[in-house]
């Protein structure tokens, strides 16, 4: 099987001045389709910059990035914005509703850009909120929902776009742990529904709900821990254990 998403020895580099900042350094791993990975790392480790470029908004400085077996470094703008719309879903640390707009609304716009029917998008629309729990408040805005809801507009936003991969960075970022519970848990019950995830995080919690764990240090996949049978309890355990040893930049290179 061919993977979904796939690095090939990518790095990028930044010129300062004299020195050059590694911050993608000879990456590689990948990812299959119904996988749900967390990348995590401390701050700088180069947590976003993977992020980019998976997200096609920016470009390695060498190596590869397969989408779904395609090169996109060899796309043009139209081709790179056309694999991002058919691929790929975005969750940010903020959830980016727009204020005016109902929920159906919210989540139906994206879908409008796509070129979907009027009719199909509201149907569409309608099911993803309704997955989220939101299906009695369709016609509620943004600004009637706690931070946690508002989120899980913007999952059934990325949901409804039907999108071979989720992209979150920092999902639960801006949320209480309450909310942030519900939100992981509604991520394994997607994930469990075939819907492959990959999301970048500082929360132990939170990747200790997916089903891979990829440890980034300076530039470098360090370590990779699979949940595998493991309860949630004892794989938080061992992915913090692993951040701290990273921490105290101890232990050899997986
Ligand atoms: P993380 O998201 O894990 O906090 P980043 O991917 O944002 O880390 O950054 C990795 C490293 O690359 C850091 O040292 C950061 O300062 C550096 N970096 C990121 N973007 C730029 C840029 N545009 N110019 C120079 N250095 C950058
Ligand atoms: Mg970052």
């Amino acid at each position: 099987m061919s993977a979904l998403i796939e690095f090939q020895d990518v790095c990028k580099f930044y010129q300062m001045g004299e020195s050059t900042v590694r911050a993608a350094d000879h990456i590689s791993f990948s990812i299959q389709k119904g996988e749900f990975v967390a990348i995590v790392g401390q701050s700088g480790s180069g947590k976003s910059t993977c992020m980019n470029i998976i997200g096609c908004l920016d470009v390695p400085t060498s190596g590869t990035y397969l989408l779904d077996g395609q090169d996109v470094g060899q796309m043009n703008k139209n081709q790179l914005a056309a694999i991002r719309n058919k691929m790929l879903g975005f969750i940010f640390q903020q959830y980016n509703l727009l204020p005016k707009l109902t929920l159906l609304e919210n989540v139906e716009v994206p879908l409008m850009y796509a070129g979907m029917p009027k009719a199909e998008r509201r149907e569409r629309a309608k099911l993803a909120l309704e997955l989220v729990g939101l299906g009695d408040k369709l016609r509620h805005k943004p600004a009637q929902l706690s931070g946690g809801q508002q989120q899980r507009v913007s999952i059934a936003r990325a949901l409804a776009g039907d999108p071979a991969v989720i992209l979150a960075d920092e999902p639960t970022g801006a949320l209480d742990s309450r909310a942030s519970d519900n939100l992981l848990d509604l991520f394994e019950q997607v994930n469990a529904a075939g819907q492959t995830i990959l999301m970048v995080t500082h929360s132990v919690k939170a990747a200790s709900h997916a089903g891979r764990v990829l440890f980034l240090r300076d530039g470098e996949v360090y370590h990779q821990l699979y949940r595998g049978s493991e309860s949630r309890e004892s794989q938080f355990r061992r992915i913090s254990d692993t951040l701290t040893v990273l921490a105290e930049g101890g232990g050899a290179h997986a």
